[in-house]
């Protein structure tokens, strides 16, 4: 196999995904790359590299493609609650024996003064909130719907796209992406006299201002671990991703 046959297909749909498409184009400028999204969001980012939008299909789906494309190496760049598509494609990998980095970005640790409940599902965290909270939502349209039935709270509710179903009427709804800044989310949490934070632990720092907010504000947080993912080699950051993608592709060849 020549250099010029790699395919990588980049699994998008994270910030750290936006890096990798510049990152492994200048890398290795000899391989053919793609990127997929699932197509949830309208305004998709511009990743600089040929891109494909909507689910495979399922395993046999992504087999299909993997198959069609010729691809020769599959980097996960998806969030770390997407548990589906990153087990899609460790059994996808397996099956075709190609290489599967999944790019792990460590989850958020509580600091001392962290006021935080784990929690290991929505539906605990929708449990672990007081009557009368006043809590900020940050749960994405999926999974709003585990706590639309706690109309003994009020929810500030953001995600980018809206939810399926109706929100309680005594909520509010945000339909934004999280801002980068902690004074935003501060200002955001004081104006709606927030007293519970529930989050999902993504990890990273794209939307690790509300974090910093509520430590700021002393807010109590509830925290949503990860779901398991598939046993696959992982790399933290997108340069240790690529250092370990240039060993296997040469290794390839
Ligand atoms: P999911 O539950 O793991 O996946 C559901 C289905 O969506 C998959 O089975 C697959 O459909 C399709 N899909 C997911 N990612 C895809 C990709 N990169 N390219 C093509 N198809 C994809 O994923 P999700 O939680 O719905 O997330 C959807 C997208 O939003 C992901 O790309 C993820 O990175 C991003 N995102 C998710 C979250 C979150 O909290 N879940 C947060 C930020 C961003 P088929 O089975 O038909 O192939």
């Amino acid at each position: 196999m020549t250099a010029e046959a790699n395919h990588i297909l980049l699994l998008a749909g994270t910030s750290e995904a936006r890096q990798l498409g510049k990152t492994l184009a200048e890398t290795f400028p000899e391989s053919r790359l793609t990127a997929s999204f699932a197509g949830v969001v309208r305004d998709l980012p511009d990743l600089g590299v040929p891109t494909r939008v909507g689910g495979f299909g399922g395993v046999e789906g992504l087999l299909a493609y993997l198959r069609q494309e010729k691809i020769t190496a599959i980097v996960d760049a998806t969030h770390p609650f997407a548990a589906q598509m990153s087990h899609n494609a460790a059994e996808a990998a397996k099956t075709l024996k190609l290489p599967l980095l999944r790019l792990e970005r460590p989850s958020w640790q509580p600091g001392e003064s962290d006021r935080w409940t784990h929690v290991v599902s929505m539906d605990e965290a929708a449990m672990a909130l007081p009557t009368g909270a006043r809590a900020f939502l940050a749960i994405g349209r999926k999974e709003i719907e585990r706590f639309t039935h706690r109309t003994d709270i009020f929810g500030l509710a953001r995600m980018i796209e809206p939810p399926p179903a109706p929100l309680p009427g005594s909520w509010e709804l945000l339909l934004s992406r999280p801002p980068t800044s902690a004074a935003e989310e501060i200002s955001l949490f004081r104006d709606r006299n927030i007293t519970h934070v529930v989050t999902k632990n993504s990890g990273g720092s794209r939307s690790i201002a509300k974090i910093e907010a509520a430590r700021a504000l002393k807010l109590p947080v509830i925290m949503i671990a990860r779901p398991q993912l598939p046993d696959a080699e992982t790399a933290p950051t997108v340069a240790a991703l690529v250092d370990r993608l240039r060993q296997i592709l040469a290794n390839r060849n």
